[in-house]
């Protein structure tokens, strides 16, 4: 019997609500999960290092990849396009680790399509006037931008209800605790850790 098997995460929520903050967060506290590092055509913010935050490609490259059927799921977002390479994800399940994905709802919906094990985690602000604060606050995108991403996050609220949790981050310390604690009890959920074997 064992309990070393990793889970698929997914973590969407509108842009703002602090989901890079809490992955992060949790990544750095737990040795058994890894970040999968997305590959996407927008511009780089000024902190952002490629290979770590995510990997930047032209257009060109994106669709090369597209075609060669290397995501696991991509998608349009504001203007550009994100997508979650598929093989290091199998290779860090396989190893055993647990893989967050952070990733927008028209993704998510995808990898729940084909991965019905996949724990999905809705993380949002308190409100939206909050998340337009952190938006503003984090000083990286144009008004526009914010405007786009605001539009977007009326649309996102409307699929809180297709994932197994919401987290809401109201203090960045509960949400880290709730994130930590949902990928250790889906650890210990009886048929990962059974997998066809019995207790005794
Ligand atoms: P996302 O990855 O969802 O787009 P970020 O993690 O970049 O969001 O967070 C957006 C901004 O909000 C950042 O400036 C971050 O420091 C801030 N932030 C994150 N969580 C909280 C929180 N609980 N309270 C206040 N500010 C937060
Ligand atoms: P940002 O530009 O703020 O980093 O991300 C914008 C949105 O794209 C966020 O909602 C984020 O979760 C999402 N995103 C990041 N990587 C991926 C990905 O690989 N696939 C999809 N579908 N969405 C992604």
């Amino acid at each position: 019997m064992r309990q070393d098997k990793g889970r698929l995460v997914i973590v969407s929520g509108p842009s703002g609500a602090g989901k890079s903050t809490v992955i992060s967060r949790v990544s750095q506290m737990r040795t058994d999960i890894r970040f999968s590092v997305s590959v996407t055509t927008r511009a780089p913010r000024e902190n952002e290092r490629e290979g770590v935050d995510y990997y930047f490609r032209t257009p060109e490259q994106f669709y090369e990849m597209v075609k060669a059927d290397a995501f696991l799921e991509h998608a349009e977002y504001t203007g550009a396009s994100y997508g979650t390479p598929a093989a290091p994800v199998e290779k860090d399940l396989e190893e055993g680790y647990s893989v967050i994905l952070d990733i927008e709802v028209q993704g998510a919906a995808q990898v729940m399509d084909k991965r019905s094990d996949a724990v999905t985690v809705f993380l949002c602000p308190p409100s939206l006037e909050e998340l337009e604060r952190r938006l503003r606050g984090r000083g990286t995108d144009s008004d526009e931008k914010i405007r786009e991403r605001l539009t977007a996050a009326h649309r996102e609220y409307g699929q809180a209800h297709n994932y197994d949790y919401i987290i809401i981050n109201d203090n960045a310390d509960t949400a880290v605790r709730q994130l930590d604690a949902i990928i250790t009890a889906e650890k210990c959920r009886s048929n990962i850790v059974l997998e066809g074997d019995s207790l005794i």
